[in-house]
């Protein structure tokens, strides 16, 4: 049989623990058969990460900018525990955290829908999307534990030495204190992102924030989105009959459960956080959550939404078969290889995505799957290891 030929390399993100091993064997037995394989490779491995002082993460992200389309493994976030573990020379930064920055991307996680895995929240039958903005806010705060009585003030001091002061408030016990901020040119990204993903999938776009308690904070968020829907989406929404709607975070909330799905709901920071772990369990598993980083310079990076599933690679390297679920992360293979067949105008590329989603999930339905999947599944299942449900898929996709 003929490979599949590719123009421009993925840029190759490697990582660690379960998902490393999975990574390979993903590649061996799915990807490597079937396609002549381009990619530039990065190791983002912690060992490495700790011999380049996390240079190597900052040259995949110039390799992401440059290529446009990266695929991304599971990286460990290093704590104090971690720098014990690996005997580290520092505590490195998130390896996601730092692509982020470097290509200002918006970050969104959609599930993956299986016949037979029913979502907790009856009415939905469609993806629901989140969009979640990365940059500032809580993530990037500071914080003060106030001693005792006294006066906690914001104060913004400009270049030419203008002063805006304000009281946040006059202690009279002791108490916390906290100062977050986020930027127009960041918030602008974000609202460009969603509206042209909501485009690109033709899906309606939700956006909620709390503007009616912070009425300066989270109202220059919906005024940025409001003014460049009008300014630039409004018509092509109108022309690809999909809607962009505002409402507060509390009603969306509550209309995110009513609703059948089948939408993206932009969120800020800390709510996107939140709301898509609760997305992801409601849907059936972490384990099938995708996520892509979109850059408002037209890149993308795919991923899993999951960790490194740690807890199973101490199994494996004890000599244990391990049931981990490769679904999410080779959607992130697919997703890449697909967006570039269509980048590259490769449509047997393209179709090569589409054919090896369609294989997992039907093996899914056929009965063969990872324990995760096994213990929510309706119907007959057969639980397997990772390899042995790699393999099944791989037989479909010869079949
Ligand atoms: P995790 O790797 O997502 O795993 C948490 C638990 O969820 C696992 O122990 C497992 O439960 C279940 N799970 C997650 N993915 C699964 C899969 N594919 N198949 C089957 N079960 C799965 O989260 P964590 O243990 O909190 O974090 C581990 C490491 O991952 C940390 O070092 C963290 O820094 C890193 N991390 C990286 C990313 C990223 O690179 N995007 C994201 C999150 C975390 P059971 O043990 O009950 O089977
Ligand atoms: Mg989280």
């Amino acid at each position: 049989m003929e490979k599949i030929q590719m123009k421009t390399p993925l840029v190759e993100m490697d990582g660690d623990e379960m998902t490393r091993v999975l990574w390979q064997q993903i590649k061996e037995i799915l990807i490597l058969p079937f396609v002549d394989l381009k990619t530039v490779y990065f190791d983002l491995g912690l060992k490495h990460r700790d011999e380049t002082e996390d240079q190597v993460t900052i040259d995949s992200a110039n390799a992401a900018k440059k290529y446009g389309v990266a695929v991304k493994c599971a990286t460990i976030t290093p704590n104090a525990q971690r720098v014990e573990e690996y005997h580290l020379k520092k505590m490195w930064k998130s390896p996601n955290g730092t692509i982020r920055t470097m290509l200002d991307g918006t970050v969104f996680r959609t599930p993956i829908l299986v016949n037979g895995v029913r979502p907790t929240v009856r009415t939905w039958e469609q993806p629901i999307t989140i969009a979640r903005h990365a940059y500032g806010d809580v993530y990037k705060n500071s914080e003060i534990r106030i001693p005792g009585a006294g006066k906690a003030e914001l104060v913004f001091t400009g270049e030419d030495g203008r002063e805006i002061r304000q009281e946040i408030f006059s202690f009279k016990s002791p108490g916390v204190v906290q100062g977050i901020h986020n930027l127009d040119a960041s918030i602008t990204s974000f609202a460009h992102a969603c509206f042209q993903y909501a485009l690109s999938v033709k899906q309606d776009l939700w956006f909620s924030t709390k503007d009616t308690i912070s009425k300066t904070y989270d109202h220059r968020f919906k005024d940025i989105f409001a003014e460049l829907y009008e300014q630039q989406y409004r018509e092509a929404f109108e022309k690809a009959g999909i809607t962009y709607f505002y409402t507060l975070i509390d009603d969306a909330v509550a209309r995110v459960i009513r609703s059948r799905g089948g939408f993206i709901w932009a969120c800020k920071n800390y709510d996107g956080d939140v709301m898509s772990d609760m997305i992801a369990t409601a849907f059936g598993s972490l384990a099938m959550m995708t996520s892509v980083l979109v850059t408002p310079h037209g890149q993308f990076e795919y991923e899993a939404a999951h960790g490194t599933v740690t807890r199973h690679y101490y199994r494996y390297l004890k000599g244990e078969e391990t049931s981990t679920n490769p679904v999410a992360t080779i959607f992130a293979w697919t997703g890449a290889l697909r967006k570039r067949g269509e980048l590259d105008e490769l449509p047997e590329l393209t179709a090569f995505a589409d054919r090896l989603e369609k294989a997992t999930l039907d093996t899914i339905q056929a009965g063969i799957m990872t324990n995760d999947l096994a213990l929510i599944y309706e119907g007959e299942a057969r639980s397997v290891n990772s390899r042995q449900f790699l393999e099944a898929i791989a037989e479909r996709m010869e079949s």
